[in-house]
Order: structure tokens, then sequence, then C-alpha cells
């Protein structure tokens, strides 16, 4: 019993020297923090990878240089499309955002055949709906065939999926997570993402009426709350104009910097004010100000 009782106070004391010890180099190394929680993250990532690949394990698979697609039969004939067109938003995304992902792991893309399938993968209700999805360093997207209208060509399923499918969009948005290593907000990776969809297909959002344009959100609700906000189309356009501004207004090459800033792990604000010179607070008024005219 005696030994019993030593061995679980030694164990107690292991954990807490292990313990007391990591805490002092994380204070010794502020950085130290902050590789923690990225380490976390991608641990986490790595995990919804495994867990995607094993939904999907009878999916039919084809793969490109930077990309694994996966499929079922409904998609037979727009897989390879799907994979050319991926690799030229590749090429497109790292030209804009100046940024190489690290590393050799291919990107997983799912194709689900209807918005019931997407949405089963998730586990969301079926009262959600959306044409594509990124999530934990992977994309899921709706058929091609989904997108179009019932008995369209092939021809005009890709044309359609070209000018109006959300792959840009997607990888954009695991762009943003992997150049500021998940330190982002979330009106910001939708501004983003949709910036880089309009400079790639063309594609932008319907824009919301000036009845609406009267009650914008603040930035800050728009981060805590996006999914939430009663008004989508609002906040996806906010989020749009937002980007769009700084970077006609400051360049592209500021919107890297910033990026990059956020990838040292600074706070958004810090960065924000650091990379632009002005502060969030006085960037949401200065916005509002130019939406609402
Ligand atoms: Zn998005």
């Amino acid at each position: 019993m005696l030994m019993l009782g030593k061995g679980r106070y030694s164990c107690g004391n292991i954990i807490i020297y292990t313990a007391v010890t990591i805490l002092a180099i994380l204070m010794l190394f502020p950085g130290a923090f902050a590789n923690v929680r990225y380490l976390g993250y991608n641990l986490f990532k790595q995990g919804a990878k495994v867990y995607l690949n094993y939904q999907t394990k009878d999916f039919m698979e084809q793969s490109s240089k930077h990309f694994i697609l996966k499929y079922s039969e409904n998609d037979e004939d727009t897989a390879s499309f799907v994979l050319d067109m991926a690799e030229d938003f590749y090429a497109k995304v790292v030209n804009q955002l100046q940024y190489k992902l690290s590393g050799k792991a291919k990107i997983p893309i799912v194709i689900y055949p209807d918005e019931a399938a997407l949405n089963e993968s998730f586990g969301w209700s079926v009262d959600k709906s959306a044409a594509g999805v990124y999530w934990a360093g992977n994309i899921r997207l709706l058929s091609p065939h989904a997108l179009a209208v019932q008995g369209s060509s092939l021809d005009e399923v890709k044309r359609i999926f070209a000018e109006e499918g959300p792959l840009s969009h997607e990888l954009a948005h695991l762009f943003v997570d992997e150049k500021t290593r998940g330190n982002y907000t979330r009106w910001f990776t939708e501004g983003i993402a949709q910036y880089v969809e309009k400079t790639t297909t063309g594609f932008t959002l319907q824009e919301p009426g000036l009845e609406e344009k009267k009650e914008l959100y603040q930035f800050s609700r728009m981060d805590e709350e996006f999914d939430n906000l009663p008004n989508q189309t609002l906040a996806y356009w906010q989020s749009l104009q937002a980007v769009n501004y700084l970077i006609e207004e400051y360049g592209m090459d500021k919107m890297n910097q910033f990026l990059q800033v956020l990838g040292n792990n600074r706070g958004f604000s810090e960065a924000f004010q650091e990379v632009y010179s002005i502060s969030v607070k006085q960037f949401d008024n200065d916005i509002k100000k130019m939406l609402q005219i």
C-alpha cells in the first residue's frame, strides 16, 4: 500500500515538476506560448485530416501536385476538371498572398454529391447550406453538378463551377489560416477569401440594399458572432469592402505584411496598428463612413 501510495505521489510530483518546468520555459520565451498553441492547432488539423480520410474511405481518389481529391461516382466526369482548377487557383493564391505552404502534404479536397451529404459530413442540420467549406486544413465542396440547373450539359456544369464555384474562396481561407498560423479574425478571413475569389473568378455575392447598409455591423461584433448575425449578406459584403479598402488604399504588399505579422502571433489590433498606423477602432469608423455614403 505504502509503495502504491509512494508511487502515486511520485507520479504526481513528476507531473508537477514537469508542469513547473514547462511553465518556466514558456515564461522565459514568450513566443513559446504561441508555439504551444500553434502546435496544438496543427495536431488538431492533422487529426481532422485523418478523420476526414476515414469518413471518405469509400470515395474515389485522384491527386495532383498539391491536392488529393476525393469524390463519388456522381463526379467521375468533373474530378479531373476540379483538380486542374485547383492547381490553377493554387498558383494564383501563392502569387497574391505571397506565401508557399510548408511541408509536402497534399491538401485534401472532398466533393460531395449534394447538400445533404455535405451537411451530413459536419453533422449540420439540413437547413444550413453552403457550396464550399474550409475547415481545419481541408476543403469540402458541393458537386459542380449541384451548382448547375438539372439537365445542364457537362460543358455548362464546368463553366458554372469555374465562374461561380467557391474553390478559390476556400483555398484562400486555407492560405490565410496557414500564413497567419491560425491567428486571424473571422471578418478578415471572409474579406480576403472574397477578395481572392473576386480577382480569380470575377464572382461576388449579391450587394445589400441601401436600407440594409444604414445599419452596418461593428467589426468586433462580426468577430464574435459572424455566423449568427441576422443579415449574412451584409456581414459578407462589409467584410469584402473592408479588405478591398485596405488593399486599394495601402496596397497588396501591406496586406501581405499584415498577414505575416499575424503569423508572428501579434494580436490583431496590435498588428493592425503596427502595419497600417491606425487603430482598428479608427478603421471601423472610417470604413463605416465610406460605406454609408
Ligand atoms: Zn468563406
